[in-house]
């Protein structure tokens, strides 16, 4: 049993069985043993490989996203750039290699990076020394919130690391799910109070399960109060889905495959789908402007990937060519990441207009 799993079986003996929500949020972000302090999970020898580390011109595409954006704010002489949950800050850098012939945006563009995991600050640091970077723990971080000018922030695989919540029916009453002890490791199991919730139980069946994340929606909140304070807009990229629906997309992944959630808790990467139309829902009530969900495949074809990777290819060797077309298939292909990678912009103005949408 890994040192966290005793940790949390210790919690429950004490306190009773815990939401699956806070087992995911243990999992991942134990001070200590959670999945994203200890480690980097990404790339071939890590758990799960992300789209800028597929391929560089993702990171150029956002940045000159970021770029027209600011043209459209009127190429204010600062903005926060800021990227939450930024891996390796390979997007990062790819984003500001492809922006350093646009006039002022360097001299503006302030950088900030929201992250908790001190493994993945360290590579940060080395991959961005060539840039004043501030780093943040949270968006509520003066870092974040007193930046002079408007914001505007990119996000690739953050959502789903925020914690998930799900219920499930039982003889037409939802129940908050659960994880409970067992003598072998833990098992899920449903709270013996009623989830006073309006979700129509029409057509499931017992056992169903329904997922929402109130930490996902809250973070939502205060990125749109941000932005609707400062000025400025935000790109979010996830796997996920446009509505809302039956089912459960809890899963654990490690070294590039699916395993148990409830086993060696804290060496999986433990996620869900996100559903955009959820976050969309709490954006609006907060006086944003939503551009999407659209596919990831058509979001960066409308922004030229195809005619990036023929310059990229213009002049290279053969095997690094088919590795550029290789690298832009999986990022688009509908049958790859094409599809089940969402985007979503959000922005306080209703005269922007987000590229790619
Ligand atoms: N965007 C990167 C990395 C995605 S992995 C890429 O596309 O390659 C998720 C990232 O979110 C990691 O950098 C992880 O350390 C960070 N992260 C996890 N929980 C976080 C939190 N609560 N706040 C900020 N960053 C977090």
């Amino acid at each position: 049993m890994t040192p966290l799993a005793q940790i949390i079986r210790k919690k429950i003996e004490t306190e009773g069985p815990i939401s699956v929500g806070t087992f995911m949020e243990l999992a991942l972000g134990h001070p200590e043993y959670g999945y994203y302090r200890t480690r980097d999970p990404l790339g071939r020898s890590g758990d799960f490989t992300t789209a800028p580390e597929i391929s560089q011109i993702f990171g150029e595409l956002l940045g000159l996203w970021v770029a027209d954006m600011w043209m459209q704010m009127g190429s204010p002489p600062r903005f926060s750039f800021v990227e939450i949950g930024p891996g390796r800050g390979t997007l990062m850098a790819d984003a500001m290699r492809a922006t350093r012939k646009i006039k002022g945006f360097h001299d503006a563009a302030r950088i900030v990076l929201v992250e908790t995991s001190p493994v993945l600050t360290e590579k940060q640091k080395k991959t961005l020394v060539s840039y004043d970077v501030l780093w943040a723990d949270s968006i509520d971080n003066p870092a974040v919130e007193n930046g002079e000018g408007p914001i505007i922030l990119l996000a690739n695989e953050f959502l789903d690391t925020l914690s998930l919540r799900q219920l499930q029916l039982y003889r037409n009453e939802w129940y908050e799910r659960v994880v409970v002890n067992k003598e072998a490791g833990f098992a899920f199991d449903v709270s013996n109070q009623v989830y006073d919730s309006e979700i129509a139980a029409y057509g499931a069946t017992d056992g169903a399960i329904f997922e929402t994340s109130p930490e996902r929606e809250a973070f939502i909140r205060n990125l749109s109060g941000l932005i609707h304070v400062r000025g400025g807009a935000a790109l979010l990229i996830d796997y996920g889905h446009d509505r809302a629906g039956l089912g459960e997309t809890l899963q654990a992944i490690r070294a590039h495959r699916f395993v148990s959630v409830l086993e060696d808790v804290g060496e999986n990467d433990v996620t869900s789908h996100v559903d955009f139309s959820a976050l969309a829902r709490v954006a609006k009530l907060a006086d944003m402007y939503i551009y999407g969900p659209a596919g990831q495949g058509v979001f960066l074809e409308s922004l030229g990937i195809r005619q990036r990777a023929e310059m990229l290819m213009w002049g290279k060797p053969p095997v690094q060519q088919k590795e550029i077309v290789e690298g832009m298939r999986r990022l688009t292909h509908s049958a790859q990441m094409g599809q089940l990678f969402r985007v979503m912009a959000l922005c306080h103005d209703v005269n922007l207009r987000p590229a790619g949408f």
